[in-house]
């Protein structure tokens, strides 16, 4: 899958991309994933990107015309990719559209900054996107958040190809149940004794009881 992340703070993405999983599905070939410096398509001698707000108020706004350039230029080496603006009033990821996602050839991620950016730039975007309902500084840590969730169902990229199919919210919803490992004991807490067992059939049995409480009570949270 061909990642391209449109933004005015590429050395952000250094650290996060350079390590573990995402690194392994980059050196793997399974991703690809190309930061392109909003401020080269600066308007002016200035690189001008950004501009007051019409109707007044605080702080700048990203001006439409770079975004489409940079848009337009990420296109030319991945046309069939989504287009994917990062905005607190987008629809909220969840994990049935990470799915969706993965089944796409190309994502084209547009990071806003300052007050946002011009309303217009929605036309040109497949989909707005939330991380959740708070305000960040910057599109970018959604972008990342965006390209973890997804790069990690690509087939190959995580050791156990299972273990995107039964963990939090594999359907949609359901959480995973309580994981342990060793010690059995530490510091006066146990380890349920039925893990230590070797009932493979009453484990499974444990562990969809757990997850299905753990899911009731976060229902309510
Ligand atoms: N003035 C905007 C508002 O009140 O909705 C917030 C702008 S925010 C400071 C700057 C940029 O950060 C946004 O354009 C967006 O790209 C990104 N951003 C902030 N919070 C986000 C969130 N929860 N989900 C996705 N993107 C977010």
């Amino acid at each position: 899958m061909k990642l391209q992340i449109i933004t005015l703070f590429p050395k952000m993405f250094d650290g996060p991309f350079a390590e573990s999983m995402l690194l392994k599905a980059q050196n793997k070939g399974l991703i690809s994933v190309e930061l392109i410096d909003l401020r080269q398509f600066g308007l002016g001698p200035r690189k001008t990107v950004d501009d007051t707000p019409y109707g007044g108020g605080d702080g700048m706004v990203l001006r439409p015309e770079p975004i489409a350039a940079a848009i337009e230029t990420a296109q030319q080496t991945n046309d069939k990719a989504k287009i994917i603006l990062l905005t607190p009033s987008g629809q909220r990821l969840r994990q049935p559209l990470v799915r969706q996602l993965v089944a796409e050839s190309g994502l084209i991620l547009v990071c806003g900054r300052y007050e946002g950016v011009d309303e217009r730039v929605a036309s040109l975007v497949d989909v707005e996107l939330s991380v959740g309902d708070y305000v960040l500084t910057g599109g970018e840590i959604p972008a990342m958040v965006v390209v973890d969730a997804v790069s990690r169902l690509i087939p190959g990229v995580l050791g156990g190809e299972t273990s995107a199919e039964i963990e939090s919210f594999a359907d949609g919803e359901t959480l995973e149940y309580p994981q342990y490992t060793k010690p059995a004991s530490w510091r006066g807490l146990v380890v349920p004794e039925v893990l230590l067992s070797g009932h493979h059939g009453e484990v499974l049995k444990w562990r969809a009881d757990q997850a299905a409480k753990r899911t009731r009570g976060r229902a309510g949270r």
